[in-house]
Order: structure tokens, then C-alpha cells, then sequence
């Protein structure tokens, strides 16, 4: 299994084993889970050293500084790959075991095929782009155009955590897709609000 990372023009790539020993060696202990095409990594690693930082139950016994050493440890260039980024909290064993019915894997797997099929319409005459992750700015000025309640969200956001471009133009492919998720043929603000809420927090 191998990783591939884009670097501008330039492609570079590092087995698994080789992320997990290098981040290992610093003290993070990071779980690659899976990866999978067109996602180029899947990824968890805990909160913080003792791993209980956010824990409703359990009290984290970590620094405030050893938790920010902890979560800065993390290279850029890794974070940058990374569009989507989910606090997982803890579940109680009683909730796991419990026979409430979510949404089922097969349900989901059609939602994600329906939306894969509609990007592979939306760029079916474009013979450098496949799916939303891939899209450039001409293509994000052209499917990602937000509704005004939506460019209100996102300028306050702009504004106030002071975010790249290259960041804003990630929320918007995600929104697409989330978008795309809901078989909506626009983006609407709910869809860019979700979006906000998984932005890679530990670059601020
Ligand atoms: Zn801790």
C-alpha cells in the first residue's frame, strides 16, 4: 500500500510503514487507516499524549503546551492534504451495542455512487478533471457558486480566521460534494455550513 502525495507539478509518494515509523520516532501515534481511490489518505491520530483531551468522562492529564506540541507535530505538508478533519468523541459501549438502526452501509454506498456519477456528467467534457477534489479555479468559478446567505457565511469565516485562498477554494469542492451527496444541484448554505464545520483546525 502507498501513499501518493501531489506536490505542485511533482509527485511524491511514501509507503504507509514509513508515515506511521516517521511519526512514531516524534511521539504521534498515528493510525493510518485505509486509503482508497480517489481518497488519497485516511487517517487518525489521538488529541493529545494521554489521549483523553475533550473526553467528557475522563480527565486529560496533559499540559496545554504538551497538547499543542502534541497536535503541531503534524508536518504541514501533511496537514495540507488532508480536506476533511472530524473530532471523533468516545462512544459508550452501551451505545455501540445497542441495536439503534443509522443509516445503512449499503444506503450510503449508494448515495456516494449516485454523487460520483454526477460529477462524472458535470466533467464529462473536461478531460483533466474527474471528480470535485480535482477541480481548479476555473472549474470551482464555475460549479461552486454560492448563494448569498452562503457567501455571507463564508466571508465572516474569511474575516475572522483569516483563511488562504487555497483553503477557501477546499470548503468549496467539499460543499460541492456534500451538495452533490444530498442530490442538490446547487450549493446551499446548509451544505457549505457542513462543510465549515470539517476545516483542518490546527493550521488556525
Ligand atoms: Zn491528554
Amino acid at each position: 500500500m502507498r501513499i501518493v502525495f501531489k506536490f505542485g507539478d511533482g509527485l511524491k509518494s511514501w509507503t504507509v510503514e514509513s508515515i506511521k515509523s516517521k511519526y512514531r520516532r516524534i511521539g504521534v501515534d498515528l493510525n493510518i487507516l485505509r486509503t482508497c481511490y480517489p481518497c488519497e489518505l485516511v487517517a487518525a491520530m489521538n488529541p493529545c499524549p494521554c489521549g483523553y483531551y475533550g473526553d467528557p468522562t475522563h480527565n486529560c492529564t496533559c499540559s496545554e503546551f504538551s497538547i499543542q506540541r502534541y497536535q503541531k507535530r503534524i508536518s504541514g505538508p501533511l496537514l495540507d492534504r488532508i480536506d476533511i478533519q472530524i473530532n471523533v468523541p468516545r462512544v459508550d459501549y452501551e451505545k455501540l451495542s445497542a441495536n439503534t438502526v443509522g443509516e445503512s452501509s449499503a444506503s450510503i454506498r449508494e448515495r456516494v455512487e449516485a454523487a460520483r456519477e454526477r460529477q462524472r456528467i458535470r466533467f464529462k467534457e473536461n478531460p483533466n478533471v474527474t471528480c470535485n477534489s480535482e477541480m481548479g479555479p476555473a472549474e470551482i468559478r464555475q460549479y461552486c457558486r454560492l448563494d448569498a446567505e452562503g457567501e455571507k457565511l463564508v466571508k465572516g469565516l474569511m474575516t475572522h480566521y483569516n483563511i488562504s485562498a487555497r483553503a477557501y477554494h477546499r470548503l468549496l469542492k467539499l460543499a460541492r460534494t456534500i451538495a452533490d451527496l444530498d442530490a442538490s444541484p446547487d450549493i446551499r448554505t446548509p451544505h457549505m455550513a457542513e462543510a465549515i464545520q470539517y476545516r483542518p483546525r490546527n493550521k488556525g
